[in-house]
């Protein structure tokens, strides 16, 4: 066979090449930011199938990100530059071990259709059963004992195998309260995050044959971000490495900034150890970062004891030095970095325009995003938020999907509590613990238990009937679900006579399928739940039903409910499909592997950047994660890096004033310009460049003039000046149809509802909000124009 081209070999440098060429036995890859790991490993599956060592599903890639997955599975499909049959197993830990997990599901006691709860179930879950052993949740939070058992799994401890050590743990509750808990687990047929990989490398460590299995299967193994495994997830490499021992990881240890959640940086150090013979490449020419970017990183990491130490080099171009600028408050700096990005991207400065995509803002902590939020909505800059609490945490999307889940997973008892009186049903307290303890009582699930319950007359009243209806509706969606190629509901819109429309499901055998796009709509409207906000006059509400809208959307790139629930429940990040371009703000955490031309980084005082607890502990281990939490950010710039800090910040609702990071003095003066913020302040004020550079001393005296009576009425000027007008609303478009003579915002009138105002037009029907009525969706013909 004529050896196939192989560009991508020609893009590496030889220490890079060295990587992908060896492709028998363990590789380590150690090296810095920016040093091409990632695309060193990328080329590497690459080069494994082009050279025909391994067909794609014996390939398993590891990621930190979903969106790192993503991207290198879209670069495998360029650089491989033809069609492979089939894609090597490429994803996070998580997303990979679900998909065993569903396979041998019962060899942990689970049924193939688990649920996997996110930690607001895992918490109310905890709840219970804190509550049940009597324990005082006030003292002895919730939250407390989930982070305890998460650590717990992520060291792959089990309730069986868990060290004496940790007897203590939770005023002594803690290890039976774990136990309890797996339990329950098992009987909601659910699983946590953390479980995903512990019952994993259960199953291997007590089947054999099945991990044999996978070790044949999987001959190359790959893991980017090493660093940052966990001892789970490491057993779990480990185990399916043993037997090829093809593994190649890659990794740098000033990158490690996951210590707070088990991971062990000594992982990668231990590599050598636990692969003898291992060959391991060092990369140091750095291809992202300009010099004074890189100088700048080099420098704040040099002030960590414990490192292995490592020379970076570029051949860039000189290129911006990092920009520095103090802000009088946390508000002001929102505003400063929004108006320096409309800079950026208009091109001015003498800069070619940058897209918005190419920027981004790297934030410590996530309440820092809030402030951007806002400044960017009111200036209509577009922007997306990853990971944090994010959309599929807002409360609606939280409802509509326990709602899914209730269909698709019928044991999912958290799901049936999360809506049984969602909308209100007359199902409250009362009525829940008699579904509670009937479901108890006859070992079923609650939704069997209320069936029951219902049989054995055990609620009357309103409630009854309204559960009753609860339960045919899911008996019907579930029907739905399983047979839809069988039965088919028809939506009829019957028109009343007033011309109000009602929505009413008939079913017949017709041969057209309901997809679980409908199926969904079907749900959400025959629960009433979309109903529920219709009805409610709240400011929110509106929004919410536009979420619930773009729910349904996202529904369309999945082929059944079940793998979207999947799909929400591992992803961290919710980029929306469309297309115009936005700033990212994200967590820096989120930011490991990422690279932008344009990278902010605001909030660095200290308290909050080092972080108040990395402080207040003794030794350095908190401070150090926090330094390389710092490198982390400076090195995702190639081009123009502006780090800022505010004088003032409002931290739980009470003014505070604030100290520039330690970490500012550890930047080397020569690399950095100390900007001033001239639009605001009318320029010349120096303060920031006057202090810079003079370690301790200096913060405490750029501080205290950050709170100088001088500042104060540079405020209030800057408060005179007015903020800027909002753009245009760049809001959502809504699709108009073109239909009879109304259009949108038009005035109307109502023989039953008065006054209103045509919010939407949907074919011959139109939203409408009545002065008084509120909103009403009517067919057109029974409205007339207004003349007021
Ligand atoms: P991090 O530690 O931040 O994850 P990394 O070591 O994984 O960084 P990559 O993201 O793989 O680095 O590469 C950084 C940038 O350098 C990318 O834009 C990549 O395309 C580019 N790059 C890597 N190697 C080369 C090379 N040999 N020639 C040119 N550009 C390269
Ligand atoms: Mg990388």
């Amino acid at each position: 066979m004529a050896a196939r081209p192989m560009p991508y070999l020609d893009e590496l440098n030889p220490a890079q090449r060295e990587a992908v060429e060896t492709l028998d036995g363990p590789v380590l890859m150690l090296a810095g930011a920016g040093t091409g790991k990632t695309k060193a490993l990328t080329a590497r599956i690459v080069h494994l199938l082009n050279t025909g060592r391994a067909q794609p599903n014996e390939i398993l890639a590891v990621t930190f990100t979903n969106k790192a997955a993503r991207e290198m599975k879209n670069r495998v499909g360029r650089m491989l530059g033809q069609t492979v049959e089939g894609m090597p197993w490429l994803g996070t830990f998580h997303a990979i071990c679900v998909k065993l997990l569903r396979r041998h599901a019962e060899l942990v006691g689970l049924k193939s259709n688990f649920t996997i709860l996110d930690t607001d179930d895992q918490i109310r879950l905890l709840k219970q059963l804190i509550q049940a052993a009597n324990i005082d949740d006030k003292r002895w939070p919730a939250r407390m004992l989930s982070s305890i058992i998460d650590g717990w799994k992520n060291k792959a401890w089990t309730p069986e195998n868990l060290p004496a050590s940790e007897g203590q743990a939770y005023n002594d509750r803690g290890p039976e309260l774990y136990a309890q808990y797996q339990t329950r687990l098992r009987e909601l047929n659910a699983v946590d995050f953390g479980d995903l990989l512990l019952h994993m490398v259960t199953i291997f460590q007590k089947h054999s044959d099945i991990l044999a299995q996978y070790q044949r299967w999987f001959r190359y193994v790959l893991v980017d971000e090493y660093q940052d495994t966990n001892v789970a997830q490491y057993l779990w490499l480990r185990l399916i490495a043993a037997e090829h021992k093809n593994i190649c990881c890659v990794g740098d240890d000033d990158q490690s900034i996951y210590g707070w959640r088990g991971a062990e940086v000594g992982n990668i150090l231990k590599f050598e150890k636990d692969f003898p013979g291992a060959h391991v490449v060092r990369l140091e020419q750095n291809y992202r970062s300009t010099p004074h970017i890189l100088a700048g990183a080099s420098a704040v990491i040099a002030g960590n004891e414990n490192r292995l130490g490592k020379t970076l080099w570029t051949e860039a171009e000189d290129g911006d030095k990092i920009r520095l600028i103090g802000h009088w408050d946390g508000e002001e700096e929102a505003r400063w970095i929004g108006e320096d990005v409309e800079a950026l991207q208009s091109g001015t400065r003498g800069k070619d325009p940058k897209s918005l995509e190419d920027m981004a803002i790297l934030v410590r902590a996530s309440h820092q995003m809030r402030a951007f939020e806002d400044r960017f909505l009111t200036i209509g800059l577009p922007y997306r938020v990853i990971g944090g609490p994010r959309f599929y945490e807002r409360m609606e999307i939280r409802d509509a999907m326990a709602y899914f889940r209730v269909v698709t997973s019928p044991d999912d008892d958290l799901a049936f509590e999360r809506i049984v009186n969602t909308p209100k049903r007359g199902l409250g307290n009362v009525a829940q613990q008699k579904i509670q303890t009937c479901a108890r009582d006859h070992g079923l699930s609650l939704v069997e238990g209320a069936r029951k319950l219902l049989e054995l007359k055990g609620v009357g009243g309103k409630g009854a009937k309204e559960l009753q209806l609860l339960i045919d509706g899911i008996d019907r969606w579930r029907a739905l679900g399983v047979q839809r190629e069988v039965e088919v509901p028809l939506n009829d819109e019957e028109v009343i006579d007033d011309g109000l429309t009602r929505t009413t499901t008939t079913f017949n055998s017709a041969q057209e399928a309901l997809t679980h796009i409908e199926l969904a709509e079907v749900i959400l409207d025959e629960s009433g739940y979309t109903a529920m906000w219709q009805n409610d006059k709240t400011p929110e509400a509106p929004g919410r039903l536009e979420n619930l809208k773009e729910l349904v959307k996202a529904l369309e790139s999945f082929e059944n409910l079940q793998g979207f629930l999947e799909h929400v429940s591992l992803i961290m990040d919710n980029e929306s499909e469309d297309t115009e371009e936005k700033i990212s703000i994200m967590t820096l955490h989120a930011a490991k592997g990422l690279e932008f031309p344009v990278v902010f980084l605001p909030g660095w005082e200290d308290g909050l950047f080092p972080s108040q607890r990395s402080m207040d502990e003794s030794g350095l281990k908190g401070l150090e994660e926090e330094r390389r939490l710092a490198y982390v950010g400076i090195t995702r710039a190639e081009e123009v890096c502006t780090i800022s800090f505010a004088g003032n910040r409002r931290v739980f609702g009470q003014w505070q004033s604030q100290l520039p990071s330690r970490f500012i003095d550890e930047l080397p003066e020569d690399h950095v310009e100390v900007l001033t913020a001239p639009g605001i302040y009318g320029g010349g004020y120096g303060a920031a460049a006057g202090d810079f550079g003079g370690g301790m001393q200096s913060r405490m005296q750029s501080a205290n003039t950050y709170n100088s009576p001088g500042w104060k009425r540079m405020q209030d000027r800057a408060g005179e000046r007015g903020i800027s007008q909002p753009r245009e609303s760049r809001g959502s478009v809504i699709d108009l149809e073109a239909v009879s003579s109304h259009s949108v915002g038009d005035r109307v009138f109502h023989q039953k509802f008065g006054y209103g105002e045509i919010m939407e037009i949907e074919g011959d029907k139109l939203v409408i909000e009545f002065d008084k009525a509120g909103e009403k969706k009517l067919v057109a013909k029974f409205v007339t124009a207004a003349d007021d």
